[in-house]
């Protein structure tokens, strides 16, 4: 088995992230690795410390607010599997390298881009810093092609707006995975910009 060495998953919503990861961690229990399966602790709605691939497979999991935190659970383990990269604080980097330079396995997932499709969290520097990167497509929710590098919030059914936060706790948002061509993103805020503007002009005449 590999060593000192950082594989990420990295691709949109439902293209199978956690399911490549849980294939990989269990090849490391098949080897007798020691692992430990670590997920960050930002979503109440989650229901307990496991992680979970959309086709039901599972493995326990322990549940971090702090990056710094890793590093206290996984002495004793030759492999860390993290999942959701794109939610933990910047220290995550730094602490990836610690790992590795201990000669651990790290394996890891994360969104590389937010709803925004810009780069999520410290997903560009974990990108750099990998020495594998794995980048899986999804299926497009509208047009249907296997393309999808996106991934689209959705409000009550429409395309949020760039003003909607960045991480949304109990919202009634939805996500789904698109192509370049379907994704959508509606920009209120220069809208409302524009028509600060257009009164500005008639104020002055
Ligand atoms: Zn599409």
């Amino acid at each position: 088995m590999d060593t000192h060495c950082f594989e990420l998953i990295t691709g949109p919503m439902s293209c199978g992230k956690t399911e490549e990861l849980l294939r990989r961690i269990r090849r490391c229990i098949i080897a007798r690795k020691k692992v430990k399966v670590i997920s960050p602790d930002i979503d109440t709605r989650t229901k307990g410390d496991y992680i979970e691939s959309r086709n039901g497979l599972w493995l326990d999991a322990v549940k971090v607010k702090h990056s710094i935190q890793i590093l206290s659970l996984v002495k004793d383990c030759e492999v860390v599997a993290i999942d959701e990269l794109q939610f933990f604080d910047s220290n995550i980097v730094p602490v990836i390298t610690k790992l590795m330079n201990e000669g651990k396995k790290v394996i890891g997932t994360g969104l590389e881009l937010d709803f925004k499709a810009e780069p999520f969290g410290s997903m560009p520097e974990l990108l750099c810093l990998a020495t594998d990167v794995y980048k899986l497509h999804a299926v497009c929710m509208k047009c249907g092609c296997e393309n999808a590098t996106r991934t689209q919030r959705l409000i009550d059914g429409k395309p949020a707006d760039k003003s909607s936060p960045l991480i949304m706790i109990g919202g009634d948002e939805t996500y789904e995975a698109r192509c370049i061509k379907c994704y959508e993103l509606p920009d209120v805020e220069k809208k409302s910009k524009f028509l600060g503007l257009k009164l500005l002009q008639f104020d002055n005449k």
